[in-house]
């Protein structure tokens, strides 16, 4: 472990070291399998028990209603940009509503119009994608099939402090992958919420889906059987092979979140209080440090800033390195560092990047 690094990676992205840790004590032989989890038939019941307490414990943690199921596919979150839409829209005489704040909404309107009719009720690129709309800014139609956000976008680092408002007759979908389990989550008040694991809930090759029981059955049978959330659910994640090892790590980071942090309540505070030690430092050096979001949204997960100069972007990356500070770099379409903090990162991670960058600034000014 002397070898690892504070990863800032936007995903995959930092796990528990404490998870990692039980996967290799339990890689070469599961205790009682005979073999690793990664050995062992989906059917058979050492895997059964796993997804299923998975399933448990993730409803417990998110606190999921009966009214809705938990599906474990594959495919990552962008498979469901065409899922959504495929299922919920193709068909149905109806314009699915979209707000767009980044470039991972946008990818998925880009999707959705291949299925059906979509209005971008919401388009944050004039002002570069740094916020998200004001109250009472978007007119939601009573009729649209479904009102779509991404609560927190990965790229840009705008997040929604709280869900947008939808007419109770239209199902309000959400992009949850980049702060999935990092805050609680209103799922009675939402018709779907997914995400990828990659950044907060495991390795990738797993997406978890969150849907109310009303809407899986509204795919048409024409659909590529994959597509259809009909099959998924009638066949408990098991249509196909669901991604096994995947499932298995999720199972024991919400065990972590549940036992060693305490629930999410306790999560959301404590990444709250990481990502405002780096805020303090963007705004105490306002003219270093340009971060992107506006205040209101400022993602709590994604720490976007810019410096001077790319001479001095190329440095303080450089630098970092040296305090064992990696993957800063922001993402290619929008340049400028990128902090992904999420809720594997320590503190102590945080707290040494958050004296680097004031002393860079101070160093550099
Ligand atoms: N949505 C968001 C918010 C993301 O951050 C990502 C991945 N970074 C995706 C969708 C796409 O996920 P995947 O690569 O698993 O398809």
């Amino acid at each position: 472990t002397d070898q690892r690094v504070f990863n800032f990676s936007a995903g995959p992205a930092a796990i528990p070291l404490s998870v990692l840790q039980e996967v290799q004590a339990e890689m070469v032989c599961l205790p009682g399998a005979g073999a690793s989890v990664m050995e062992l038939s989906h059917r058979g019941k050492i895997f059964v028990d796993i997804i299923q307490q998975a399933e448990a414990d993730l409803r417990t943690l998110l606190s999921i209603p009966e009214t809705h199921e938990v599906l474990f596919l594959q495919g990552g979150a962008a498979l469901q940009f065409s899922m959504i839409p495929a299922n919920l829209l193709k068909d149905s005489q109806k314009t699915a509503q979209y707000l767009v704040t980044g470039t991972w909404g946008k990818k998925a309107i880009g999707e959705a119009r291949k299925e059906g009719e979509v209005e971008a009720t919401f388009d944050g690129s004039a002002t570069n994608f740094d916020r998200i709309p004001a109250e009472g800014d978007c007119k939601i139609s009573d009729d649209a099939a479904y009102l779509y956000y991404c609560s927190n976008e990965t790229i840009q680092g705008v997040q929604f402090p709280t869900p947008p408002a939808a007419p109770t007759s239209v199902p309000l979908i959400c992009d949850a992958s980049s702060d999935f389990l990092s805050r609680p989550i209103d799922i009675a008040n939402h018709g779907i919420v997914y995400a990828c694991a990659q950044k907060n809930a495991g390795p990738a090759g797993l997406t978890v889906v969150i849907i109310r029981k009303d809407l899986i059955d509204r795919g048409n049978e024409n659909l590529p059987g994959y597509l259809l959330y009909k099959n998924h659910s009638a066949a408990e994640s098991m249509w196909n092979t669901p991604p096994t090892f995947g499932v298995y790590v999720l199972g024991k980071i919400v065990k972590w979140l549940l036992n060693d942090i305490g629930g999410l309540d306790t999560m959301a505070k404590q990444n709250a209080e990481k990502a405002a030690m780096l805020y303090e430092v963007i705004d105490a050096n306002p003219d270093f440090y340009k971060g992107h979001a506006q205040a209101d949204c400022r993602s709590k997960m994604n720490v976007t800033f810019n410096l001077p100069s790319d001479e001095l972007l190329a440095e303080f990356v450089k630098e970092a390195a040296t305090h064992k500070i990696e993957n800063l770099k922001g993402h290619r379409s929008v340049g400028g560092i990128r902090a992904s903090i999420y809720n594997a990162m320590p503190v102590e991670g945080v707290k040494t990047l958050a004296k680097f960058m004031t002393e860079f600034a101070a160093k550099n000014s």
